[in-house]
């Protein structure tokens, strides 16, 4: 049971674009895309298995699979709503996957780097990532302290539990 806890596979409809990013930054497997509503969505999260993300209310009369309707607006309030409902751990998984096209990233070596990333970058960064699919390149930095303090917002329960 526990080791289903930190993790599950999403399929966010196209209104969800902000939350399907912040679902990535904390590592969890999520597509995402405008193809993805009504039937498309429904196929796509059938076929691999995925729970379904959606804001759209007439879904559930086509008979989807396992979905979740988000009720919020904001996508604080949207991934507090996921991560309660899924029990997932914000932090766990935080910052292994590519917010922009869901693959796992890996750890580079630095000076395989130096080229790819500003000299500033690479003289003040220690770790770095990549992204197999879109080569983007990945380091610690402030924008990702902000996002580590946001997730462990969302981590933080409101009350008692
Ligand atoms: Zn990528």
């Amino acid at each position: 049971m526990n080791t289903e806890k930190q993790y599950r596979k999403f399929a966010a409809d196209r209104m969800l674009g902000k939350l399907a990013r912040w679902l990535r930054f904390m590592g969890q497997d999520v597509i995402y895309g405008p193809h993805l509503c009504g039937y498309g969505l429904i196929r796509a999260a059938r076929q691999e298995g995925r729970l379904i993300l959606t804001r759209d209310r007439r879904l559930k009369q086509k008979q989807p699979p396992d979905f979740l309707f988000i009720e919020s607006d904001h996508y604080r309030e949207q991934l507090r709503q996921v991560v309660r409902a899924c029990n997932l751990e914000p932090l766990a998984l935080a910052f292994t996957r590519c917010a922009e096209c869901n693959a796992l990233l890996q750890p580079r070596a630095k000076e395989a780097i130096e080229t790819l990333v500003p000299p500033y970058v690479f003289s003040t960064q220690e770790r770095f990532f990549s992204c197999p699919r879109c080569r983007r390149i990945y380091w610690p930095a402030t924008h990702h302290e902000r996002m580590l303090a946001e997730l462990r917002k969302i981590s933080t329960p409101e009350s008692g539990n």
